[in-house]
């Protein structure tokens, strides 16, 4: 049984093929070049099991029709992961909003064209659900049956919207696919995704945006003011790999699957890094010990945590696995 996996040298897909790998699945990953074919291949230790094709830019919609034509008839199942993740951007509809959407659609439309798979799973985001006006509003609870409310003009206005809007139209664009032809479709919905790089030696001083978050944090300063004062919610990536083969291996037909656990802040995280690396020093925040403070919107996704029915990864064990990485890569643990 083949799976595949789009955008293969991601943080969280990189989980993603090792939990398949582990689970002895035959394992087809899309890269961008052949050079990143032959890096992963060789920290995975060069398994059979696991083989590449270039996808080079998923903003083409046919970007993925020479791997369907060659291969499609082998793929039981896609995870489809490939989407920009960053924020470094102000070309919202070019490096975010298409190749989100073009890349959904490219892909669905080779299955329907070339493939015979079973099972689509779409990593989405707890971003296609929020109403981003509405993060710091703590009357509101957000669950896996809402959607982001943005428009495609409207949500020009900075990345962070753009990219949140990015995510709702690719899902849209899965949803009404799924509808059209019947295939078998989830979507995992997670918050910010923290935990350790899959590899060691990927570890490099500016990490993948969700932990950008945490990087800055461990390479704060006692006395250093700490800004932006981030609040969200989060899910390790262990666990967010764990429930993208989850989702095909159980019946989650038609279901969001809402990743998250829990709430964090800055002086959350700062909390974190006191108390387990006392040996290391770092800001101790604005209100050390006091945790999150800030006003949120919640993110209410019990139902999902029933179908998945297993314990996420806590916050104090996701940063201590995330920071003791980069410590010891830099020398300082
Ligand atoms: P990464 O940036 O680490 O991975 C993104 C992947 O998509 C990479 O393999 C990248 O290739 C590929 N990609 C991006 N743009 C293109 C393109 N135009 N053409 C071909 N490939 C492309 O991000 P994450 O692992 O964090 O995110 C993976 C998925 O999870 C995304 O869909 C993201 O929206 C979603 N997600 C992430 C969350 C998080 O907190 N990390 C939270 C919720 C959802 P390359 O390596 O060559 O650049």
């Amino acid at each position: 049984m083949a799976v595949l996996v789009t955008g293969a040298t991601g943080f969280i897909a990189q989980w993603v093929v090792d939990y398949l790998l582990k689970e002895n699945y035959q394992v087809i990953g899309t890269v961008r070049s052949q050079e990143k074919a032959d890096k992963l291949h060789k920290q995975f230790g060069s398994p059979s099991s696991l083989s590449f094709e270039i996808v080079k830019d998923i903003s083409d919609t046919e970007a993925f029709e020479p791997l369907f034509k060659k291969r499609g008839k082998e793929i039981d199942v896609v995870l489809h992961t490939a989407s920009p993740f960053h924020f470094n951007t102000t070309s919202y509809e070019k490096d975010l909003l298409i190749p989100a959407l073009n890349g959904t659609k490219g892909v669905l439309n080779a299955i329907k064209k070339y493939g015979d798979v079973k099972k689509v799973v779409v990593t989405s985001s707890y971003a296609a659900i929020v109403d981003v006006s509405k993060f710091a509003d703590s009357s509101c609870v957000f669950t896996e049956k809402d959607w982001n409310p943005a428009t495609w003009e409207g949500c020009q206005t900075d990345p962070m919207n753009a990219y949140c809007a990015s995510k709702k139209f690719a899902e849209e664009a899965a949803w009404a696919f799924a509808k059209e032809t019947g295939v078998s479709l989830s979507t995992i919905n997670p918050v910010f995704v923290f935990g350790p790089q899959k590899f060691d030696e990927d570890v490099t001083s500016q990490l993948n945006t969700s932990n950008e978050i945490v990087n800055g944090l461990m390479h704060s300063k006692p006395g250093d003011k700490i800004e932006p004062n981030y609040h969200g919610a989060y899910i390790d990536v262990r666990d967010v790999a764990k429930a993208h083969v989850l989702a095909f291996q159980r019946d989650t037909n038609g279901e969001r699957l809402g990743l998250s656990n829990g709430s964090f802040g800055s002086q959350t995280i700062l909390d974190i890094l006191n108390e387990k690396f006392p040996q290391v020093e770092f800001s101790k925040g604005p209100e050390p010990g006091k945790g999150d403070t800030a006003p949120a919107a919640a993110f209410d996704n019990r139902h999902s945590k029933e179908v998945l029915g297993f314990p996420f990864i806590s916050l104090e064990q996701s940063i201590y696995d995330t920071v003791s990485q980069v410590l010891k890569k830099e020398g300082r643990l």
